[in-house]
């Protein structure tokens, strides 16, 4: 994209979030590539070395839970030190502006709360817990140590953490929460996902289905392109950046 149609697309989006009333983030792998964590698809994503079927369906932790805590336990370390980039950060700014109503991520890895935004639907389920498969009893992640896997409940079970697995139904409550504030936003700002895992991707026809202007982030094209009102192609954490300054002056 030619430099002053990007900075004429992210004039526009600052424009339009700056004076709308209720705006909300959807949020995907993407946002969290800045912060070295790897999507799942696509180059270097987790799926080139970990096939979807074998290590991430419901059945998988308990099938061959070695295995599993394999690809578990070097995502969950990757996110244990990752840091919030300029889009988190930007994010929680705007919720602090009163300018972003919540953020409804697909993301595990817990950076929109790292950055500070209070108001995160965790769509797919987060790192910041586990459970036993035998008992169920949760443990904090940040208690225990990753280093030996997997790792087991006092009860001699297998952990698991709290995330979503293919296959596995998603909270009520994160569907309603998301529902809730895709139906009611005036703008939506989508910011790196493909698009093609639902329900989550449902979530922009649903805001535009209500009126609300759809801004896209991502330097590929994805699902919701054709759709989207703005479709700035870049990097997250830059373009939030370029936006945020924009909104500022
Ligand atoms: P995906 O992995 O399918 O696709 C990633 C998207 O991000 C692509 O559209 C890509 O073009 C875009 N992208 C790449 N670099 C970017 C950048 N610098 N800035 C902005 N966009 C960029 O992503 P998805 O559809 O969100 O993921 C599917 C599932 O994988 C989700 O359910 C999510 O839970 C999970 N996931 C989460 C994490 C995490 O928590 N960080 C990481 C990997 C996968
Ligand atoms: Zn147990």
């Amino acid at each position: 994209m030619a430099n002053d149609d990007f900075e004429k697309l992210v004039r526009e989006a600052a424009r339009i979030i700056a004076s709308s009333q209720s705006s909300v983030a959807l949020t995907g792998a993407g946002i969290s590539v800045e912060s070295d964590i790897p999507p799942f698809r696509g180059k270097h994503g987790l799926w080139e070395r970990y096939d979807p079927e074998e290590y991430a369906h419901i059945t998988s932790p308990r099938k061959d839970p070695g295995k599993v805590w394999q690809m578990l336990g070097e995502l969950l370390l990757i996110c244990r030190d990752a840091q919030p980039n300029e889009a988190h950060n930007s994010l929680a700014r705007l919720e602090k502006m009163n300018l972003l109503d919540g953020i409804i991520t697909q993301n595990i890895d817990g950076l929109h709360q790292k950055a500070g935004s209070n108001e995160v639907v965790e769509f797919h389920g987060g790192n910041s817990t586990m459970s036993c498969m035998e008992c169920g009893t949760q443990y904090h992640t940040k208690e225990l140590s990753l280093e030996i896997i997997p790792p087991r409940c006092e009860c001699g079970g297998v952990l698991r953490p709290d995330f979503v697995f293919f296959g596995e139904a998603i909270p009520h409550s994160c569907i309603e929460r998301s529902i809730k504030l895709a139906s009611n936003c005036e703008v939506m700002i989508i910011i790196g996902t493909t698009g093609i895992v639902v329900p989550s991707a449902q979530m922009p026809y649903l805001a535009k289905s209500t009126g609300a202007v759809l801004i896209e982030i991502n330097p590929e094209k994805s699902a919701f392109s054709d759709i989207v009102d703005i479709f700035i192609q870049g990097k997250a954490a830059e373009t939030m950046k370029s936006i945020m300054s924009n909104i500022k002056s």
